[in-house]
């Protein structure tokens, strides 16, 4: 092969290469399989492995008096189009375009959160870290995704935001009382 043929192989194996690069960043975010996907309180329905998550963390918010409530779930391709429809037309939240919302996926919930001083938003703040969900949308407090493999549970004895824990004091055990032997 002389130099220049080689040099011109090497040029049309770098654009192929971006291409597929760029091909790949373009593709929609995969459909999670219906069979994936479970019914959650309100009608609502997610993948499995979230609504499990979602399940262990609304537990726990109810036993600090927190109530955590689901306005949007999974979304199916034409649920997408026509929030995201709205959204254009000014009539709705903010919503991804079609084919690129992780509520596709079954694996993003949208909830009551009210103002961001709330009580429910401060919980999950501090709190929703621990079973895999985090906020991806600076601009939706109420839009939370389950995103176990890149969301860390905090560091022993503080809680999501870094703030430390003040734990209550363990009550001390009874001491077993020794019989003279
Ligand atoms: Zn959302």
């Amino acid at each position: 092969m002389s130099l220049a043929l080689f040099r011109w192989s090497a040029v049309l194996l770098a654009c192929l290469f971006t291409t597929a690069v760029l091909a790949a960043e373009a593709r929609p975010r995969r459909k999670t399989k219906a069979a994936k996907l479970v019914h959650i309180d309100g009608g609502h329905r997610l993948h499995r492995d979230a609504a499990s998550a979602l399940q262990r963390m609304t537990l726990d918010a109810a036993k600090h008096d927190v109530a955590l409530r689901v306005t949007s779930g999974y979304r199916s391709l034409p649920e997408q189009r026509v929030l995201y429809e709205q959204y254009r037309r000014g009539r709705g939240n903010k919503a991804a375009r079609p084919g690129r919302s992780n509520h596709q996926r079954g694996l993003a919930v949208d909830l009551v959160i009210g103002k961001r001083t709330s009580k429910r938003y401060q919980w999950l703040e501090a709190n929703a870290c621990r079973f895999g969900f985090r906020r991806t949308v600076p601009s939706e407090p109420w839009h939370w995704e389950y995103r176990p493999s890149s969301t860390f549970p905090p560091v022993v004895g503080h809680d999501c935001t870094g703030k430390e824990v003040k734990r209550p004091k363990p009550t001390p055990e009874p001491v077993a009382r020794q019989d003279a032997s």
